[in-house]
């Protein structure tokens, strides 16, 4: 797929340009990569991602799955001002300690990070860091997403001040941070879980919870394993 039909698919079309390779790694605040994809590898893989958790019950949801399915591995990108993440707080962090969950930076309330000054954003990604610190020990560095996936050189450059060098956006949507339906769910699920794909999906509606075990069978068929972030670039 070409990325320009991806970012249209995505509705990020007036972010291409920004979307071009940069100078990267020199420091630990230098901007480092813009990940859509994971690095090749022997095995054949995806990262399912989960944003926000504005329903507990899909955040539980999800929960209840990954403890009934000791092989898959999901990174939550966890928006801080909802409760879902301190409600299954206790059953994640076991998750977390098996590595079948990495737990991700997506900011405190969800804001176009574009659109705030150099103050706001480093309160936005501070609020959840703190969070994820609190919560599961964690910082979430290097990955953090950057809601709406809307981002340029000046939000990646105050990110990366405070170790989140790394901005994950994704190919392949559940298309599921708004209404859908289950059959929606499903559709996008087969179109874009493919080799090295980074997927996104929200846990903001239940429509997905009816999907999983059809989605785990079309894994299965495609020889597809699961990975967290951590482990795919480690
Ligand atoms: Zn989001």
């Amino acid at each position: 797929m070409q990325r320009r039909e991806f970012l249209t698919l995505a509705g990020l079309g007036a972010a291409l340009p920004l979307l071009l390779p940069e100078n990267a790694m020199a420091s630990r605040s230098a901007p480092g990569r813009v990940l859509f994809t994971l690095p090749r590898s022997p095995a054949r893989r995806i990262a399912w991602t989960v944003d926000d958790g504005a329903s507990s019950q899909t955040v539980g949801g999800y929960v209840d799955l990954l403890e009934r399915n000791p092989n898959l591995h999901i990174t939550f990108f966890v928006t801080s001002a909802y409760y879902s993440w301190r409600k299954y707080g206790r059953r994640l962090r076991k998750l977390q300690q098996h590595g079948q969950v990495q737990l991700a930076n997506h900011t405190h309330s969800h804001p176009n990070l574009t659109s705030l000054s150099n103050h706001r954003i480093r309160h936005e990604l501070k609020s959840c860091q703190n969070f994820l610190q609190g919560e599961f020990g964690v910082t979430g560095e290097p990955f953090y997403r950057p809601p709406y996936g809307y981002f340029d050189a000046r939000v990646r450059s105050v990110a990366a001040e405070l170790g989140y060098s790394d901005t994950v956006m994704w190919l392949g949507t559940l298309a599921d941070s708004g209404k859908t339906t289950s059959n929606g769910v499903l559709r996008d699920a087969k179109k874009w879980m493919t080799n090295r794909h980074i997927i996104i999906g929200h846990a903001n509606q239940t429509a997905v919870i009816a999907d999983f075990n059809a989605i785990l069978a079309t894994l299965r068929q495609r020889g597809l394993e699961t990975v967290t972030l951590n482990q795919a670039f480690a």
